[in-house]
C-alpha cells in the first residue's frame, strides 16, 4: 500500500531546457518528481534550484538502457533537440528516440502509467502544406542529416501508437513546434538563443540563407501549460496534437526584432543555408484549442523580453 498521495511523475530529459521548466511546474503543483537525464545536452545548472526540495529526485541514466522505477505518469523528453547537438552523434540520437521510447513504453506498460511523448514538428519535415495539421503525413528526407532526429521521432510515434493498440498503454503524443525561453543552451545553435547571444555581445547576427524561411515561436510557459493539460485529458485523447504559437515570422524579422529589443548594434550577415532546412513552419492548433482549450498567451515580444533578460544575466556570470 502507498503511504503518500503525491502523484509520482517521471520526466526524462528533465535537466534540459523544456524538462527543467516542466520539473519546476510539477514540483509547484505538489508532485513527487523523478528527473532522469544523462546530461548529453542538459545541465545540472538547469535544475540546481530544485535539488533541495525533498520531492525532487534526480538520476543520471541513459534511456536507451532499461529503467525499473514505480511512477504514475511519464513525460518522455529525453533527446537532444538542437541540430548541432543531435547531429554530433546521429546514431545515438536515433537510439535515444527509438530504444528510449521502447524502454519508457515498456515501463509504462508494466506499471500502468500514462506516458506523454515530446514529439516534434520535424515529423512534418519540409512541409508541402501550410499551416501543418495533425493529419499531414510529412515530407522528410530519410537519409539526410536531419533524419536521425526526424525519423527517430517518427518511429517513436509509431511505437507509441502500437503500444496503445497492442498493449492498451495510455499515451499522449505532442508535436512541439519551435519553443524558446530562459535556460535555452547558449551555444546549441538554435535561432532564438543564437541571435540573442550575438546581439547582446555585439557580434554579427548569422542569418542562414536569405532569412525568408519562417518559423513560429512559442514561449516555454505556454508549452508547459499545454503539456499539463494534455496529460490531464481524457483517456481517448491520444494525440498526435500540435503545440506551438501560430504567429509566424521570417528569420530576418526575428533578427530585426531581437536587435531592436536588446538595443544592439550588431549587423546581419548571411551564411549558407544548412541542408534540408525547412522553408516554412506554422502549427495549426485548432485541435489543441478544441480538445484542451489551449491557446498560447505570450506574444513574441513579451517572451523575448524575458529571454533577453535571462541571457543578459547569464552572460555576466
Ligand atoms: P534539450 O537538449 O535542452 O533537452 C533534452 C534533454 O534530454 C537533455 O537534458 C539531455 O541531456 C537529455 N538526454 C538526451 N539524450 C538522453 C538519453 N539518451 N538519456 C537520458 N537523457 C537524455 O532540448 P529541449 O529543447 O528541452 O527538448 C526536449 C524535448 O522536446 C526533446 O525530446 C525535443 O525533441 C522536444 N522538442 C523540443 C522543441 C523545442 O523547440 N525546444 C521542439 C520540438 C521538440
Ligand atoms: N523495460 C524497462 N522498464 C520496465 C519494463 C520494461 O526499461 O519497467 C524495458 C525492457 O527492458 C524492454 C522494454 O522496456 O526491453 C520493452 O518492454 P516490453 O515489456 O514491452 O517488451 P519485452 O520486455 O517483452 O521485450
Ligand atoms: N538559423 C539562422 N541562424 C542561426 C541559427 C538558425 O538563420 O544562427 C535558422 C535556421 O537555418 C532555421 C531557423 O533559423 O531556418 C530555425 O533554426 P533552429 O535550429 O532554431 O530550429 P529548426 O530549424 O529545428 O526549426
Amino acid at each position: 500500500m502507498r503511504i503518500s498521495n503525491r502523484k509520482r511523475v517521471m520526466v526524462t530529459g528533465g535537466a534540459g531546457f523544456l524538462g527543467s521548466h516542466l520539473c519546476e511546474r510539477l514540483i509547484n503543483e505538489g508532485c513527487d518528481v523523478l528527473c532522469v537525464d544523462n546530461f548529453y545536452s542538459g545541465t545540472k545548472d538547469n535544475i540546481a534550484h530544485l535539488v533541495s526540495n525533498p520531492y525532487f529526485e534526480m538520476i543520471r541514466h541513459d534511456v536507451t538502457f532499461p529503467l525499473y522505477v514505480e511512477v504514475d505518469e511519464i513525460y518522455n523528453l529525453a533527446c537532444p533537440a538542437s541540430p548541432i547537438h543531435y547531429q554530433r552523434d546521429p546514431v545515438q540520437t536515433t537510439k535515444t528516440s527509438v530504444h528510449g521510447a521502447i524502454n519508457m513504453l515498456g515501463l509504462a506498460k508494466r506499471v500502468k502509467a500514462k506516458i506523454l511523448q515530446a514529439s516534434t514538428s520535424e515529423v512534418y519535415g519540409d512541409p508541402e502544406i501550410h499551416p501543418q495539421t495533425e493529419d499531414y503525413w510529412g515530407h522528410v528526407n530519410p537519409i539526410g542529416i536531419r533524419a536521425c532526429y526526424d525519423e527517430g521521432k517518427r518511429c517513436a510515434e509509431t511505437l507509441f501508437f502500437d503500444y496503445y493498440r497492442q498493449h492498451n498503454v495510455e499515451i499522449k503524443v505532442v508535436r512541439i513546434f519551435n519553443t524558446y525561453g530562459p535556460r535555452m543552451h547558449p551555444n546549441d545553435g538554435r535561432v532564438v538563443s543564437n541571435f540573442i547571444v550575438q546581439a547582446l555581445s555585439g557580434k554579427d547576427i548569422t542569418i542562414y540563407g536569405g532569412g525568408t524561411q519562417t518559423r513560429s515561436f512559442c514561449y516555454v510557459d505556454d508549452l508547459i501549460d499545454g503539456f499539463i493539460k494534455m496529460m490531464g485529458s481524457n483517456e481517448e485523447v491520444t494525440g498526435p496534437i500540435n503545440m506551438g504559437n501560430p504567429a509566424e515570422f521570417t528569420i530576418k524579422q526575428l533578427a530585426e526584432i531581437i536587435i531592436e529589443m536588446s538595443g544592439s548594434k550588431s549587423k546581419l550577415v548571411f551564411m549558407p543555408l544548412p541542408q534540408d532546412d525547412p522553408k516554412q513552419r506554422q502549427p495549426d492548433i485548432t485541435y489543441a484549442n478544441q480538445t484542451l482549450s489551449w491557446i498560447p498567451q505570450v506574444k513574441l515580444e513579451q517572451g523575448l523580453a524575458k529571454t533577453i533578460d535571462y541571457f543578459r544575466k547569464f552572460l555576466l556570470l
